[in-house]
């Protein structure tokens, strides 16, 4: 992963004008559908206000508009200055600091990392090849039991590709019922799946996986190919960024925070740095 200085950020991003115009042309790279004209038009940029005017009728469009700035009253170079903050962390960062990088409110940054977290939710094709399917627990007040039924834990369900992308989600159960379908939409039949001993995934036999197991009850980690590491160490990234960063994270929003983790998990050894490929997620 290559490094994406603050020098380099202030240098793409010097002033709100330019930020402006970053936007607009990666949203309208060419001309702009002019909703009164009733076709693509030129625009141009209307001095000291934030919007773009139609070369033929005038009729002003805001690039702002249908993105998560839009109706924000904070500016846009901050909005990418919280995208880059965001980038340049293994491990998340919290509101909290945001509020003091950016000297906006706990409510304002807060209600950006939401924003910007919205943006990070992955498309998955379905695909064959080596698979590792596991299920944890995250979150509750109390520290909790170690294992499955750990009261007050939101129950999340992951699959990653040897050498691959991770998906996870937190989901009300861990029924085959609920489990077997996620794994049909990510994982092609005649594809090698490595569980552990779980009941869950007695069927994926029958759902014509290649299907092998390690034993963790007998303290098996490791059996030839089979083990289930590469997901587990996806587990612990994310306890970890939750637990130390986050603190508590509540069940309605920890989908958000694994998108967070997954995104950056699954980036993490692109060419391109992070920064670029977060805030190029824009226009989704
Ligand atoms: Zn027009």
């Amino acid at each position: 992963m290559n490094k994406y200085t603050i020098e380099q950020f202030n240098k793409l991003f010097p002033n709100e004008d330019i930020c402006l115009d970053w936007l607009r042309h990666k949203l309208y790279p060419q001309k702009i559908y002019c909703t009164k004209c009733k076709k693509p038009t030129k625009f141009y940029r209307i001095k000291n206000r934030k919007v773009y005017g139609c070369d033929l009728c005038g009729h002003q469009i805001s690039p702002t508009a249908n993105t998560i700035f839009d109706h924000s009253p904070t500016p846009l170079r901050l909005w990418f200055y919280a995208i880059y903050l965001m980038s340049t962390t293994r491990c998340g960062i919290s509101a909290k600091r945001l509020q003091r990088e950016l000297g906006v409110t706990y409510k304002t940054a807060w209600r950006m990392f939401h924003q910007i977290r919205s943006l990070l939710q992955e498309d998955y094709e379905p695909a064959s090849g080596e698979f590792e399917v596991d299920e944890t627990y995250i979150g509750g007040k109390r520290p909790g039991k170690r294992g499955r039924g750990a009261g007050g834990k939101t129950p999340v369900f992951g699959i990653v590709e040897r050498n691959g992308k991770v998906s996870a989600l937190a989901t009300n159960d861990l029924k085959s019922s609920t489990v077997i379908p996620l794994v049909k939409e990510r994982i092609l039949p005649e594809s090698m799946v490595y569980t552990d001993e779980f009941p869950t995934y007695d069927s994926l036999k029958r759902h014509r996986y290649n299907h092998k197991r390690v034993h963790h009850v007998s303290k098996v980690w490791v059996a030839g190919n089979a083990h289930t590491n590469t997901i587990e160490g996806f587990w612990s990234l994310l306890k970890r960024g939750i637990n130390g960063v986050y603190h508590a994270v509540s069940q309605k929003h920890l989908q958000s925070y694994i998108n967070e983790y997954s995104f950056r998990y699954n980036h993490r050894r692109d060419e391109t740095p992070m920064f670029l490929t977060m805030i190029n997620e824009i226009n989704k």
